[in-house]
């Protein structure tokens, strides 16, 4: 007979797979997984099997967009699977709206163009920008339909199997079922290099081993009464003006709530009018691949953002009206799996300035480590570690895995360690990385050669043709 604990441990353990256990303190996976005795064998099945890709890109993000469109452009039949609702990653599920280190030529100045076309962007510099995410996921399907990619929506990538040391085949799950798909390249572009993963690939994650890791936040989007009203507490989203001023002055006004916030550098963007941006939440030490956790660090999140809005408004004066207008469906995620590859970016590299002749992309962009606790919150938000960046290249061998044949990266879950991604993992760098492993992985599959046995000036002179 059960005993009351054992109906106690039933009904959390139903709770927590059910998604409704969203307390704080609630198990991970993993502890939910050790309470479990036994464990259940799933029986093989036969799947569809499609084989009708030279190259199948795993994630649409930046990364995965500029991946495919490229080896589109590059005469390769391209397959993409997203598991969110839209395409654009951090760009539009995670409510971005700011791009960093986008100064790169190639398709982030094409981006930057469509955008201005559309009336979708400001910004003040050159090397920082504010978009529309809602406009963002329309151009972006545009550009998909228009290169003539084949992509699948809700769709998440669950299992990938090799043939020898290739990988050959992945299955993803939708409400199609599980499908089966082969391709003589994949690239792996889901942020938190889930597809390495799966194919058996060694990873680092976080600051060691495992978190600490930098903490996970949930974007939204605003309605106000009179942007002009704000415009103390906008950021200015350009460098030269001092922004840390309009930061300031925000996060004054959010203690004035009696609250002090998760994150202590609160950032309000102006996207278009009355409509602004904001980012002014941690949640810390959230793995990636810990779903328990992360529907936890997303429910503290989204109850933080109400209770700061409601309480501005309250104040009353310019935040008279404030609501929100939509919460991101995905938390934002800055650390993934960091998947080994053939070369791992380094903290040295980016003290020296390092230089290689088959490097994809120079990033500018500083150590960016957000506070990896509430208490570290406190005092910093974030730092640079003392690191202090040269310019510096990211070779290709970064972006082919080391353990596994046929498969590149490209976005936040290239090969590095924990300092060199706080610096490269902006966006402005994850396209030109995508762009570098597009081009490659169209090449390899034309030519029957694996991505290592690419040149990077081969893929350099075709990126050239692609670009003009
Ligand atoms: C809160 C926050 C603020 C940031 N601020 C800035 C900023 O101001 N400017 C800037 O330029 N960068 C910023 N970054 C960095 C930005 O996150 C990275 O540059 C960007 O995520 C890298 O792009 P990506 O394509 O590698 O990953 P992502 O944008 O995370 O895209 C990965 C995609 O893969 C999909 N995916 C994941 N797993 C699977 C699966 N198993 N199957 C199928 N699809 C899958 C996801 O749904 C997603 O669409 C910020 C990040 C965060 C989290």
């Amino acid at each position: 007979m059960d005993t009351p604990a054992d109906l106690k441990r039933r009904s959390f353990l139903r709770a927590a797979f059910s998604g409704a256990l969203v307390t704080p303190g609630v198990m991970s996976a993993a502890e939910v997984e050790k309470t479990i005795a036994g464990q259940f064998h799933e029986e093989a099945r036969d799947l569809p099997l499609v084989e009708d890709a030279d190259v199948i890109v795993c994630g649409a993000g930046p990364a995965g967009i500029a991946a495919a469109i490229t080896a589109a452009r590059a005469s390769a039949k391209v397959r993409v699977f997203e598991w969110r609702g839209c395409l654009g990653g951090v760009w539009t599920a995670g409510l971005l709206g700011y791009l960093l280190d986008f100064d790169k030529p190639g398709f982030n100045q094409e981006l930057l163009k469509r955008l201005d076309a559309r009336g979708m962007r400001r910004g003040t510099s050159k090397g920082s920008v504010v978009y529309e995410p809602e406009g963002m996921k329309l151009l972006l399907e545009e550009l998909f339909v228009e290169a003539g990619i084949k992509f699948q929506l809700h769709t998440r990538v669950a299992a990938a199997y090799r043939e020898g040391k290739r990988l050959a085949t992945t299955v993803t799950e939708s409400k199609s079922g599980r499908q089966a798909w082969r391709a003589p390249v994949f690239i792996d572009t889901t942020g938190d290099g889930d597809l390495g993963a799966l194919a058996g690939c060694a990873f680092e994650y976080g600051e060691a081993e495992a978190c600490p890791c930098q903490p996970m936040s949930l974007n939204a989007l605003l309605v106000c009464r009179d942007a002009d009203a704000l415009a103390a507490f906008i950021h200015k989203s350009d460098p030269s003006k001092a922004d840390g001023i309009a930061k300031d002055a925000f996060l004054a006004e959010i203690k004035r709530t009696e609250h002090f916030p998760s994150y202590s550098k609160p950032t309000l963007w102006q996207v278009r009018d009355d409509l602004l941006l904001v980012m002014m939440n941690h949640q810390y030490g959230v793995p990636c691949f810990d779903a328990a956790k992360i529907t936890e660090a997303t429910v503290q999140a989204r109850a933080e953002l109400h209770k700061i809005v409601n309480g501005l408004r309250k104040l009353g004066g310019p935040w008279e009206g404030l609501q929100i207008a939509a919460t991101a469906e995905q938390i934002g995620v800055r650390d993934g799996r960091r998947i080994a590859g053939r070369y791992t970016v380094n903290k040295d590299d980016l003290i020296a300035g390092v230089r290689y002749e088959d490097a994809v992309v120079r990033p500018t962009f500083p150590v960016d480590i957000h506070a990896l606790s509430k208490e570290a919150n406190k005092t910093a938000a974030y730092s640079n570690a003392g690191v202090k960046v040269k310019p510096y290249d990211v070779p290709l061998r970064a972006l082919i895995a080391r353990d596994v044949d046929g498969l590149m990266m490209a976005g936040r879950c290239i090969s590095g360690d924990f300092i060199a991604h706080a610096s490269y993992r902006v966006t402005g760098n994850s396209v030109a990385m995508g762009e570098a492993a597009g081009v490659t992985a169209a090449i390899a599959a034309a030519t029957k050669r694996l991505p290592h046995e690419v040149d990077w000036k081969e893929s350099a002179a075709k990126l050239e043709t692609i670009r003009s």
